[in-house]
């Protein structure tokens, strides 16, 4: 029987970035502070006029960088929908505090991406422990890390996963992409990502990269994506391929679908393999 669905989108509100990632696959989009007030009242009156209760997961860029972000998640929230965000997590706690105050019992996952590169472990560990300490008040709102585990670095995200759980929180590793398809891992690196995270099965516990291809699916019905200048699409590969434009949420084109037969040979999605989007067992007649 297909499982309940609990239909999401995914809004990049903010097209860039404060930080300058190596392996960034937004490519340090243009639109760095984000819409412009029109753009954003017209996105917003489009998804709060959705149909059913969404949850809104909102990221960039870094999404933060939108000065108005508190009155988004308000607004969506009035809206009956749920709101859950991905920062890197460089806000200041007062900044993250008012979002969270906003979204209120309708935030659901707070995900921040731990960037090496750019910030201090022992900075970015204590900042997601005392976030973590407020959305306790939220019953229903869950906090998470993610971590890029590049080649040649599966030693030290092994590492990290060991000090992050140790200080209880949840560490969601993620496979690196490069162009939509998962980078070349190496015989050593493969050895070690099995031996380190061996127990983590299931696209939400590591992104590993499945196949639904010829699998019914409901991206464009009850998931789709959207890039920071409006445009909405099935799914990532959908936006990748320009296959699954489903119109724009500032020009009011937005306009869903009835679901399709995935026609992509890897899914890169999390969301829709997590929530029952994908019907990965084809039900007989
Ligand atoms: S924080 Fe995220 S969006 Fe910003 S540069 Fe790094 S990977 Fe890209
Ligand atoms: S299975 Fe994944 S890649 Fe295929 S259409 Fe659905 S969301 Fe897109």
């Amino acid at each position: 029987m297909t499982p309940a669905l609990r239909p999401v989108v995914n809004w990049n509100i903010v097209g860039g970035c404060n930080y300058r990632c190596s392996y960034c696959v937004q490519k340090h989009a243009d639109g760095v502070g984000g819409p412009d007030d029109a753009r954003l009242e017209a996105g917003l009156n489009c998804l709060c006029a959705l149909p059913r209760t969404w949850e809104i997961k909102i990221s960039g860029g870094e999404p933060f960088l939108l000065k108005r972000l508190p009155e988004v998640a308000t607004r969506l929230a009035n809206a009956g929908h749920k709101v859950s965000i991905l920062t890197n997590l460089s806000p200041s706690l007062a900044i993250i505090e008012r979002f969270v105050s906003a979204a209120g019992e309708h935030l659901r996952t707070f995900s921040c991406s731990l960037h090496i590169e750019q910030v201090g472990v022992e900075e970015f560990l204590a900042k997601a422990v005392a976030v973590e300490q407020l959305l306790r008040a939220l019953p229903r709102a869950t906090f998470v890390v993610n971590f890029v585990v590049q080649p040649g670095k599966v030693r030290q995200a092994a590492e990290l996963r060991r000090r992050f759980e140790a200080a209880g929180l949840k560490f969601y590793p993620q496979l690196m992409r490069i162009n939509g398809q998962p980078a070349r891992y190496g015989l050593i690196d493969r050895f070690l990502l099995k031996r380190a995270f061996a127990d983590l099965t299931g696209p939400g516990a590591m992104n590993r990269g499945y196949s639904h291809l010829g699998k019914p699916c409901h991206a464009g019905q009850y998931y789709f994506i959207i890039h920071p200048k409006g445009d909405a699409y099935t799914c990532y590969p959908g936006k990748r391929t320009g296959q699954g434009y489903l119109g724009n949420i500032f020009d009011g084109t937005l306009q869903l679908n009835e679901g399709l037969l995935c026609p992509y040979p890897v899914c890169p999605c999390t969301v829709p393999q997590n929530r029952g989007i994908v019907q990965k067992e084809v039900e007989s007649p």
